[in-house]
């Protein structure tokens, strides 16, 4: 997978990405990862990049003309990504999607965002990671990328399954144990240490039902509804 990212901090990256699985899949070159500093298009000496909105309010947004000039310079087709708190809540279905792509183009808003002919005229699609807001969508964009390079073939040891692994099916992840089986008084519950696989299938699936039920009621719809067919 190639990945480009349009920033005015393009020094933040890797970061995290730039370890454990990810960096090391970035090493073996199974993703790679280009910046662009959208300062280097500017058209002004200092590398001007925004200016205050129309309409008055507080804040500055970021031109169409610079950020439009990085982006046909850069666009690489594919995937084109604004980070943007109003965008679509990026989940584990959409991580996988990305997942499959070859190439994403990725822009990291600052200031109060981006001017919204910039994202009109390139058709950008907007992602977001929660609600609440960031200072800047480079840390949205590295969240993001660390879920995705995690699904890309040979990411993952086999031992790394993702199989029972949390929104899978709709439903939390089981809680999990290691050893000491005795901790303080506190022990491993009895049928983990059974080796009855069958019987510990059981017990996990039933914990991971009970523990979304009780955070997270919407899952369960989801869950409930796919059953239901
Ligand atoms: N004025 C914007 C609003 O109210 O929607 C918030 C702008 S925020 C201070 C600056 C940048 O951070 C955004 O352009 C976006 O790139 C990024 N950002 C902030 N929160 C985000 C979120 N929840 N998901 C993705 N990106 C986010």
């Amino acid at each position: 997978m190639k990945v480009k990212v349009l920033t005015i901090f393009p020094e933040i990256f890797p970061g995290f990405l730039g370890y454990s699985l990810t960096g090391r899949a970035l090493n073996e070159g199974i993703w790679s990862l280009e910046t662009v500093n959208i300062r280097d298009y500017a058209f002004d000496k200092h590398g001007s990049v925004d200016d205050t909105p129309c309409g008055g309010g507080a804040g500055m947004v970021m031109r169409p003309d610079v950020l439009g000039a990085a982006l046909k310079a850069n666009y690489q087709g594919g995937r084109l990504i604004y980070m943007s708190p109003r965008g679509e809540p990026l989940t584990q279905e959409k991580v996988k999607e990305l997942s499959c792509e070859e190439n994403l183009t990725i822009v990291c808003g600052r200031f109060e965002g981006i001017d919204q002919r910039v994202i009109d005229a390139f058709n950008i699609e907007e992602l977001s990671i929660g609600d609440y807001v960031l200072t800047g969508g480079e840390q949205a964009a590295q969240i993001m990328l660390d879920a995705v390079v995690r699904l890309l073939p040979g990411v993952l040891g086999n031992a790394d399954s993702t199989a029972d692994e949390s929104f899978e099916d709709n439903l939390l992840e089981h809680p999990q144990y290691t050893r000491p089986v005795d901790w303080e008084g506190r022990l491993v519950p009895e049928v983990l240490m059974s080796g009855h696989h069958k019987k510990i299938a059981e017990w996990q699936k039933e914990q991971a039902i009970e523990i979304t039920k009780r955070r997270r009621p919407d899952l369960m719809k989801k869950y409930l509804d796919s059953k239901r067919v």
